[in-house]
């Protein structure tokens, strides 16, 4: 491709509105423009980059028996009803005014709709269906360039299988697809298990992208051989144990003291982890024959309350109480709660292991401005029960004391997930077993963003002068330069050097050919734009013979003759 021929509006200065540094990059390298907030008109060398990454996904989905379809994105509010997520998606999804039809998030529904007349014996089954289309999701916050669109490309997928040991079959050949395709493109990546109790049974995977850009937080060892979305994570952490000194507890008075950081100041202790940190949670009534449960959670002051591991234990719905409840429930404001002496005497008290029979804790005296000191958990609170509930923290141990974690953010970059029977059942979609029997289709999922993809190669492969693209996703794999414009046979000769590389040896080129343009500025859109060999053809080089090339990735420079350039670059092509 030659540059006068091609649109690449390359920007100087860096776009105001963005944020991180793939969205930056984008912008800059003329990949992308906004159209409105969270919508994207994809330039030609933007598109150039995903359609290279949906040839790696369709590839890999082919190659474990998947079936391409295109499903339209215009889909009756019907179906929707019928499994119920209408409203379970709420303001996510975008709803047409004049017509009962959605701009469909995700495809479960449609799917299993062609499921349903047509997988209607077990010898239909198993099929794995799959689609490369525009997804559309009113997101709250889309402010990561594509990272987090409200019109994206996903590649979703869907396993039909005849039982559960079907579905786990399907299930691990699209985990591998799922690294045969971040490998591919380029990706340091690693898995978390997904799999939350408060979701209901199934099994599900989250292929996870480490990156500053990213939204979710993850526990990690170094070598990958443990990864945790944070919600999960486990990690060890010494029990406080017990002093047994069987000292009484009393009340003090703590004029003023909040916060445990307070506490601790206040009584001039560095060690916080007696200093029991209580929160009171409500479980909501499940219906009006059953009343609001409360629930006393107690961790060292050293640590914080992980709330979805909370969730996993009493449901969904658990929520900390409100400021109002906490005084009626206890008897005292957020910063005096504490195990002894609570108000209401149906609280249910739980703690963190680490808390498992200790003794002399610090905690809230349910009085405002006092403290109760030696409270043995044992001695004195009766029924207590215990669970992991914290939030694990940087640099602690794995369970097996081995490794050390650290915490790092991440994006997201597919998904798979054991579905089961939940959208067969909603959409009957069953199939007869070979006695005529009826049965719902046990169903996967399966999700990966295309331009999210590239954005998180873009996080993990830049430096301050641009990208630096390499391997299946690079746009092109050479950026040729003529570096001498105003000197005919130097043009003449480059032409000639483009049309022997792109003929040729069928490398794909993209030739800065541009005559008006200063070398000074080709350069810079060359590191920008970040291809990953840059062969430059100059005066001075020229005149002995050579021609220079620049690995994007190393800056290495490298003077090759021009007789030998073709294989020089055949060779390097294939390394980078
Ligand atoms: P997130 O938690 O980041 O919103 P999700 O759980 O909603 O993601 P899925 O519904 O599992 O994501 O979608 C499958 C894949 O589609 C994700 O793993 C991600 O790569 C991509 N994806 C989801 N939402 C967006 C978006 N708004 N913009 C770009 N890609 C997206
Ligand atoms: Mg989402």
């Amino acid at each position: 491709m030659r540059l006068t021929k091609f649109f690449l509006p390359t920007l100087k200065e860096e776009p105001v509105d963005a944020v991180v540094i793939s969205h930056k990059l984008m912008i800059r390298a003329g990949m992308i423009r906004q159209l409105t907030s969270g919508v994207y008109s994809y330039l030609p060398l933007g598109l150039i980059v995903f359609k290279k990454i949906q040839e790696i996904i369709r590839d890999e989905m082919n190659k474990i028996g998947g079936n391409e379809f295109l499903l339209p994105a215009l889909t009756p509010n019907e179906m929707w009803l019928q499994t119920g997520r209408l409203d379970d998606f709420g303001d996510i999804m975008f709803k047409i005014k004049n017509r009962d039809l959605v701009l469909a998030p995700t495809h479960e529904e449609v799917f299993t709709s062609i499921a349903k007349p047509n997988l209607i014996s077990y010898k239909d089954l198993p099929v794995m269906w799959y689609q490369i289309q525009t997804k559309f999701r009113n997101e709250a916050r889309p402010r990561s360039g594509v990272l987090r669109g409200r019109q994206f490309t996903m590649k979703d997928a869907y396993s039909f299988d005849v039982d559960y040991k079907g579905l786990d079959v399907s299930y691990d050949l699209q985990g591998k697809a799922y690294k045969n395709i971040f490998s591919r493109c380029g990706l340091k990546f690693f898995s978390v298990n997904a799999f939350s109790g408060a979701m209901g049974g199934s099994a599900s995977e989250e292929f996870m992208v480490e990156s500053e850009a990213g939204e979710d937080i993850v526990a990690i060892t170094e070598d990958g051989s443990y990864s945790s979305n944070i919600e999960i994570a486990v990690s060890y952490k010494e029990e406080v144990g017990r002093k047994n000194s069987d000292l009484p507890y009393e009340p003090f008075h703590t004029p003023n003291i909040k916060s445990i950081d307070e506490l601790a100041e206040f009584l001039k202790i560095t060690d916080k982890s007696r200093l029991a940190k209580s929160r009171v949670f409500v479980n909501p009534a499940k219906d009006e024959n059953n009343k609001d449960e409360y629930i006393l959670v107690l961790v060292c002051g050293d640590d914080e309350v992980n709330e979805t591991k909370l969730q996993n234990i009493f449901g969904q719905n658990i929520r900390p109480g409100h400021p109002e409840e906490l005084a009626e429930i206890t008897g005292a404001d957020a910063g005096s709660i504490g195990p002894i002496g609570l108000k209401n005497k149906n609280v249910k008290i739980i703690a963190d292991l680490r808390l498992k029979g200790a003794d002399e804790l610090i905690s809230g005296a349910n009085k405002n401005d006092y403290h109760t000191n030696n409270i043995d958990l044992k001695r004195d609170v009766r029924n207590i029960e215990y669970f992991d509930l914290r939030v694990v923290k940087s640099g602690e141990l794995t369970i097996d004391k081995k490794l050390k974690l650290k915490i790092s953010k991440a994006i997201e970059v597919g998904h798979i997930f054991k579905l089961g029977t939940k959208y067969a059942e909603a959409l009957h979609a069953y199939y007869l077993d070979n006695e005529g029997i009826e049965h719902p289709i046990v169903m996967g999922s399966y999700g990966i963003g295309v331009e999210r993809i590239a954005a998180s190669y873009i996080e993990q492969n830049h430096d301050d002068k641009g990208i630096i693209w390499s391997g299946e996703i690079a746009p092109f794999k050479v950026h040729l330069i003529c570096a001498s414009a105003s000197k005919e046979e130097i043009v003449k000769e480059t032409d000639r050097i483009y049309n022997s590389l792109l003929n040729e040896k069928k490398i794909e080129v993209l030739y800065d050919d541009r005559l008006d343009v200063r070398p000074g500025f080709k350069f810079n859109d060359a590191d920008l734009i970040g291809i990953p060999i840059q062969v430059i053809i100059g005066e001075k080089n020229f005149k002995n013979g050579n021609a220079e090339i620049k690995i994007r990735k190393t800056g290495e420079r490298i003077l090759v003759p021009l007789n030998n350039l073709n294989e020089k670059v055949l060779e390097l092509v294939n390394e980078y």
